[in-house]
């Protein structure tokens, strides 16, 4: 079996090999870690490797890592889970990144907590891209509205849209879910938004991701290996 080190190399591997593919620059695809439900060793050893940027679902967990890898200050952690009105104030204390805003309410909650020493808290809107009544993020004909009041919010800047295609392994229906995530971009940079990312793709479909655009992916257990989900914790 890969070591971590050897599977997070991997996972450069195919970046770049997808960037290749396309003709993109693999400078232009940063490697979210997420690293929700391993332990802070994990962390730790990729860290010590080169990786900074690491993706949380749960709050908790979120803060305690901090606490084990306080030490690590340059890390950039990425808050990537559904947050609740009850877990904005550790997120807004913790996080770099916030990639999950799909109502006013909760941004507006992260703005209030955010603390004055640090610099504002980085946000993507999760768009519902797949049409599906059961997925988080905002219909897209609602989303002009929430950039703008966003834009309002001081301890917040707003960087980019975030989407969780549909479950399914049908290629044109991944990138359909994918490239209706970049008109989405497009559309609220002719209004003047400066959006410089796009965070979508995980371990399963980042080469297509990368084909549509994307400049961020998030990927889990190509890297960590699979989840114990027994395990997760809210
Ligand atoms: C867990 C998770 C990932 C990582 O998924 P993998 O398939 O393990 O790469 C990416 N994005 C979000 C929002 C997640 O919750």
């Amino acid at each position: 079996m890969a070591t971590l080190f050897e599977a997070w190399q991997g996972v450069q591997g195919r970046i770049d090999a997808a960037c290749t593919a396309c003709g993109r620059n693999s400078t232009e695809v940063a490697l979210l870690a997420v690293s929700k439900t391993f332990p802070a060793l994990a962390v730790r050893e990729l860290y010590i490797h080169g990786q900074r940027c690491f993706g949380e679902n749960y709050a908790q967990e979120l803060a305690q890592k901090c606490i084990d890898l306080a030490d690590c200050s340059d890390i950039e952690w990425h808050f990537i889970g559904p947050l609740q009105s009850n877990k904005t104030r550790i997120v807004a204390e913790s996080a770099h990144w916030v990639h999950t805003i799909d109502r006013f309410k909760i941004a507006e909650r992260l703005n209030n907590q955010r603390p004055a020493h640090l610099p504002a808290l980085n946000v993507c809107i999760q768009v519902n891209v797949s049409g599906e009544a059961s997925k988080s993020g905002i219909h897209p004909d609602q989303l002009l509205e929430l950039a703008t009041a966003i834009r309002q919010l001081p301890h917040l800047q707003l960087r980019g849209l975030m989407c969780i295609p549909e479950a399914t392994s049908d290629e044109d229906t991944l990138a359909k879910q994918f490239q209706s995530l970049k008109y989405c971009q497009a559309a609220l940079q002719d209004q003047g938004f400066k959006l410089d990312t796009l965070s979508m793709g995980m371990s399963a479909d980042l080469e297509l991701a990368i084909a549509s655009g994307t400049t961020l992916v998030r990927v889990g257990s190509a890297i960590f290996g699979a989840r114990h989900y027994q395990q997760e914790k809210q």
